[in-house]
């Protein structure tokens, strides 16, 4: 195959007053984007999860432009811009927080020196531009490939999108064993859609992720670091879960916990991850801030936990070996979704300090909500406490300390007295 088929005789058309979308919805950014491209001569339109989402009365947390302008001539049309992605070029015109990703239309063209696959037909590069039927067959699902033309305010549908946001599916366009071998990455979002649409997966599109999960191991895994948090941060953390488990995707994401599923029965940590993502979803659908530490801490507190224990039975030496253990399996994470050093820090501060919430006299427990990391640790312990994994009454002696504690100054540890260094003289 060449180039994917792509024929306009299938194109469906919403005329303005065919469909629900209105400019009020679209943020101000997005339309400047698309009016000032469109007042200079080219085409331009809302495409992706911005109209998918609108069409379903969600507001789009992003919006994203296709157009037939190249990158360079977007790059000139707005001073707050820039070129990004060697895959993908891609520009990103920034107004204050918000940014809106402009793409050039491409074709995906396998012969093209444009684009680039490799062994597993994996698209490493794809740069050739093409026509807009093109554009919409090269993207992922039938409802992320519907475009909102700023020309007429149509919305184009190339792929049976509109037809699918109706049956509430995700579809692949194309032969799903293609599509996920040339992009492993979307056997996830597969999921993520599905959860946060609460859509269904169409049976050819999900009967392969079964096949081809596999290939997610050939994804950098610094790549996968950014999907994994778009998963547990997208609000649904709870169905996506759900969903891994059922795809038997889990295993290339965090490996020791897909491991420690397989072999352990331990209801109460299994209630400890749900309670976790639950209190997560609540979190992102407040607009709570969210930390990718305290997932990492969460995904991997069995098996850290179970090795810890094994490696020193006695309770009260524990820290230690949470400490070591800690280490390993972390070490061993990063092999598959890399974290950056500040969240792996953190997530093993996380676990290290449990331990210490057993410990209510004397100093220890003032120096304790001293620690950057009390906040994130407390509020673990907590869900532990809440499924039976921690003694409620100490869960609760701590709430009443950390409440009657919590507008004081951070505790003045005494440093010891370093003999003072002569001023080092100049050489000369
Ligand atoms: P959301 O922004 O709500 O997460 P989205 O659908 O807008 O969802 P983005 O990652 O912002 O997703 O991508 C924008 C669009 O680019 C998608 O809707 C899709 O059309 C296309 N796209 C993104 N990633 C891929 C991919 N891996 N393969 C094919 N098309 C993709
Ligand atoms: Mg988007």
């Amino acid at each position: 195959m060449k180039n994917r088929e792509a024929s306009s005789d299938k194109l469906i058309v919403l005329s303005r007053n065919q469909h629900t979308i209105s400019r009020k919805s679209i943020s101000d950014s997005a339309l400047k984007v698309l009016y000032r491209l469109s007042k200079s001569g080219h085409r331009a339109c809302l495409v992706g999860g911005g109209v998918r989402d609108l069409l379903l009365k969600i507001q789009p947390k992003d919006f994203d432009v296709a157009t037939d302008a190249t990158p360079e001539e977007v790059r000139g049309l707005f001073k707050n811009s820039r070129i990004i992605g060697r895959r993908f070029r891609l520009v990103h015109i920034r107004f204050g927080r918000d940014i809106i990703e402009v793409a050039t239309f491409r074709a995906h063209d396998e012969d093209s020196p444009k684009t680039e696959l490799d062994t597993h037909g994996r698209i490493l590069r794809d740069n050739t531009f093409g026509e807009i039927e093109e554009d919409a067959m090269r993207r992922d699902f039938t409802v992320n490939a519907l475009y909102y033309d700023i020309h007429d305010y149509a919305v184009l549908d190339y792929t049976g999108g509109l037809k699918d946001i109706d049956n509430r599916q995700l579809r692949l366009i194309g032969d799903a064993a293609t599509r996920y071998q040339e992009d492993p990455v979307r056997m996830l979002r597969a999921v993520r859609f599905a959860a946060k649409l609460d859509f269904s997966i169409e049976t050819s599109s999900a009967s392969a992720i079964h096949e081809y999960g596999h290939l997610l191991a050939v994804i950098p895994p610094a790549r996968m670091f950014d999907e994994v948090i778009k998963l547990f941060h997208s609000g649904n953390a709870v169905r996506v879960f759900e969903l891994l488990r059922e795809y038997r995707l889990l295993k290339y994401l965090v490996p020791e916990l897909d491991e420690w599923l397989q072999q352990e029965a331990n209801e109460m940590m299994l209630d400890f991850i749900d309670q976790a993502l639950v209190n997560t979803d609540n979190r992102v659908n407040t607009g709570q801030p969210v930390s990718p530490a305290f997932i990492f801490a969460v995904l991997l507190w069995p098996a850290v936990q179970e090795q810890a224990s094994r490696l020193q039975p006695d309770k009260q030496k524990l820290i230690p070996a949470l400490a070591q253990v800690g280490e390993t399996v972390m070490k061993r994470q990063v092999r598959h979704v890399s974290i950056p050093r500040r969240f792996s820090q953190m997530a093993r501060d996380i676990w290290t300090s449990q331990p210490r919430f057993y410990r209510t006299q004397g100093k220890q427990p003032l120096r304790m909500i001293g620690y950057p990391v009390f906040r994130a640790a407390y509020d673990f312990m907590l869900i532990q406490s809440m499924v039976g994994l921690f003694p409620h009454k100490l869960s609760h002696w701590w709430t009443d300390f950390q409440s009657q504690h919590e507008f004081a100054p951070e505790p003045a540890r005494k440093r010891k007295q370093r003999p003072r260094r002569r001023p080092r003289r100049n050489a000369s």
